[in-house]
């Protein structure tokens, strides 16, 4: 996965959406935007004490690049759960989708930019170029530990009948493990994630382990069916990366949300 800039954006790319140019998609970095401190700059998220117009502005600026509208940029209250909003319809009722609490958003609608705002969460996206369905889903520790990712792929299957040998996944940027420990909850949390604890954290002593949230779900994305080759994973710290991430942890909680964004070409 590189760093791109086009005409507006910084943003990490994914190589293995590319070569099928059915759809836009990528994760945001914090330059560019018109947010001030602690949200400089590309802040995207509402849920924080930054200016709603900045954010706007932002979205905006985000939607216009990939050739959209700001109103088509859809968002949900983000809960830790792995509720997924399904877009199936033209002209939907946009506004009312921001008040939805869900973890993922899925989508067969053209020109509709899906998003997930993160700040050491990971945002996943997938996409299946032969049906034409593109999913993003927002995974912490809850939503991974709550499989949201086989969620997404299962979601695919079922109402869109997409092949898992067709769809892709990219895992973008979130904490690494270097960063990221966690106590017996969060261990506790995962009995049920379809993943084996000791496959994606490192004993830190002391009833602490390192979590690697990209091997989760990585794992997972595989175990519900995707093979390894379809599945693209980012190797950036967003609690290490200060001038280009946004991060709850490194930051005290105050600061602004990336995000993972995907949207259909018309
Ligand atoms: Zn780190």
């Amino acid at each position: 996965m590189e760093m791109t800039r086009n005409a507006n954006i910084h943003y990490i790319s994914p190589q293995i959406f590319a070569e099928h140019n059915v759809s836009a998609q990528g994760f945001t970095t914090r330059h560019e935007g018109v947010s001030r401190a602690p949200y400089n700059s590309l802040n995207l998220g509402m849920n924080n004490f930054d200016s709603p117009h900045n954010v706007q502005g932002n979205r905006s600026l985000l939607a216009r690049t990939f050739g959209t509208t700001v109103e088509k940029f859809v968002m949900v209250s983000q809960c830790h759960g792995t509720d997924i909003l399904v877009i199936d319809e033209p002209n939907p009722d946009y506004a009312h989708f921001q008040k939805l609490g869900c973890d993922g958003i899925i989508t067969n609608q053209p020109e509709v930019m899906i998003a997930v705002g993160v700040a050491d969460c990971l945002p996943l996206l997938l996409l299946d170029p032969v049906k034409r369905v593109v999913a993003a889903l927002h995974a912490g520790w809850k939503g991974t530990a709550g499989n949201i990712a086989a969620k997404g792929v299962e979601s695919l299957v079922k109402i869109f009948g997409s092949s898992k040998s067709d769809i892709l996944a990219a895992c973008g940027p979130a904490i690494g493990a270097c960063c990221y420990e966690v106590d017996e909850p969060v261990r506790a949390g995962f009995a049920n994630s379809g993943v084996e604890w000791s496959d994606c954290a490192t004993d830190a002593g002391a009833g602490k382990w390192r979590l690697n949230l990209a091997a989760a779900n990585q794992l997972q994305l595989m175990g519900a069916g995707i093979p390894q080759q379809n599945i693209e994973v980012s190797a950036e710290c967003v609690c290490c990366k200060h001038d280009w991430f946004f991060s709850y942890r490194r930051d005290g909680g105050e600061t602004g949300r990336q995000v993972g964004f995907i949207m259909l070409k018309p």
